[in-house]
């Protein structure tokens, strides 16, 4: 009930709520003739209608039903009261109440979460089922390790820190839930990208393209190391989520390098993944910062936010002449203006937006695979980004014959419309002149991981 929403409520209210839940459990075990399963979240203070709590008690009804489900037991009814004292929810399931007591215990003690959870189990003569029948220990209180009822009666501990406790499990579980899928959609767009078969001079599961030192395992073995960074990136995201974009960026900087140094740790000095620390990084913390902004987690947004985070990195650039310039990043930027991964991201990622995410979700839609959409997805990002590793390895000007060959094949067929003979012809190609698209590959990963989240 939206009146309920952060409105106070009375001792008065408190009491009649439990009066009126003791009657209805009444009601239902008496209609439903079951074990009865009855839960609320127990928010300390006044406060206990807010949308943190909404959500909690939401992710505990999933729990409990998920928990039944497990174990094969079916639920004959279920109900939710939303009253302003706190929602409740009730299951009627038929089973013996001392098995379902020990399944709801398991959820109070094992998840986080749980810590705020009061599971009541009452079989089917009312009787209630406490912790002490299973030999249980007692609950411990959310602040102390002493038991939970004793600090209560005692008043052992100041209502605005028992608040604040509770808040702070509610956000940390969600928080840490958001960090988890945002770096699994990280590893999975890694796996991925690696995996698409064929791809032109890279490594793929038919071979190690136009690369001696590196083969798919290499690319598992760093994936596996960076996920648990990815987790962490994103949540440095949420942690500094009222500084500016800019700052934020500087603040996962240092995790990136740690991020790094496993890689080169786990791949025996092999560059896997740097620009895909730094692009995958820098869309995991956006994904974080907008998730605590409360705004959309969508690639719009993830796009705008990287694009602020990343601005003015170029600015290294500035004033480098032809002359002057010492890495082969400078000079690729004094001579033909082409900044790389670091451009790619300032311009918030513009060639994922307009040769990537586009294609990719097109052929899709149509029904290709992930593998034949990634394959096809990358070829139109050859054809149309200026890939600094194809430069690295030869030229500008068997960049530009590569790209003017592609795209005359997308041109010529349309990009659906290429077989995978006709990419695996362009493997042999690629591996012949010892080319590799990495700018590319990586590019087709932040498309993946884009679309791993929207998804
Ligand atoms: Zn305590």
């Amino acid at each position: 009930m939206l009146n309920d929403l952060n409105r106070e409520v009375t001792l008065g209210d408190m009491l009649d709520a439990r009066e009126n839940r003791v009657k209805m459990q009444r009601e239902i075990i008496e209609r439903y003739k079951g074990t009865l399963i009855s839960f609320m979240l127990n928010i300390p203070g006044n406060l206990k209608i807010f949308p943190l709590c909404i959500k909690a008690h939401n992710e505990a009804v999933k729990l409990i039903t998920n928990s039944l489900r497990r174990y094969g037991i079916p639920i004959i009814y279920q109900t939710e009261n939303k009253v302003k004292t706190g929602y409740e929810s009730f299951f009627v399931v038929k089973e013996q109440p001392i098995i379902i007591k020990r399944l709801m215990t398991d959820i109070e003690n094992s998840c986080e979460l749980g810590r705020i959870f009061d599971i009541d189990v009452l079989g089917d003569e009312g009787n209630k089922i406490s912790r002490s029948d299973l030999n249980i220990a007692e609950r411990s209180c959310l602040i102390c390790n002493d038991i939970g009822h004793a600090c209560s009666r005692s008043r052992k501990h100041p209502i605005e820190d028992l608040q604040k406790k509770a808040k702070e499990i509610m956000e940390n579980y969600f928080f840490n839930q958001f960090a988890d899928n945002c770096a699994a959609c990280a590893g999975r767009a890694l796996l991925y990208e690696v995996c698409i078969t064929p791809k032109p001079g890279l490594v793929d599961r038919n071979n190690n393209g136009s690369h001696k030192d590196m083969d798919i395992y290499t690319f598992i073995d760093s994936t596996s190391e960076l996920i648990p960074y990815f987790r962490d990136i994103v949540l440095s995201g949420i942690k500094f989520y009222s500084e500016k974009p800019k700052e934020v960026f500087e603040r996962i900087r240092y995790l990136g390098m740690l991020a790094e140094d496993c890689m080169f740790a786990a791949t025996n000095n092999i560059n896997t993944h740097k620009g895909l620390i730094f692009s995958l990084g820098i869309i995991c913390a956006s994904s974080g910062y907008l998730y605590k902004n409360e705004e959309a987690v969508n690639t719009y947004n993830i796009l705008k936010i990287s694009r602020e985070m990343t601005s003015g990195i170029n600015d290294d650039f500035n004033g480098i002449t032809e002359k002057s310039a010492k890495t082969f990043g400078e000079k690729l930027y004094a001579a033909y203006g082409i900044a790389g991964i670091r451009g790619e991201a300032a311009s918030g990622f513009a060639s994922v937006k307009n040769y990537g995410l586009p294609v990719l979700k097109i052929l899709i839609k149509k029904g290709y695979s992930l593998n034949q959409a990634g394959a096809l997805t990358l070829l139109n990002l050859i054809a149309n980004v200026k890939d600094t590793n194809i430069i690295a390895r030869s030229s500008i000007e068997t960049l530009k014959e590569v790209q003017f060959q592609i795209n005359n094949l997308i041109n010529k067929k349309g990009i659906e419309n290429i077989s995978i003979a006709e990419i695996m012809d362009l493997d042999n190609q690629f591996i012949e002149k010892n080319l590799s698209p990495g700018g590319c590959a990586d590019l087709l990963a932040v498309t993946l991981m884009l679309y791993f989240l929207e998804n």
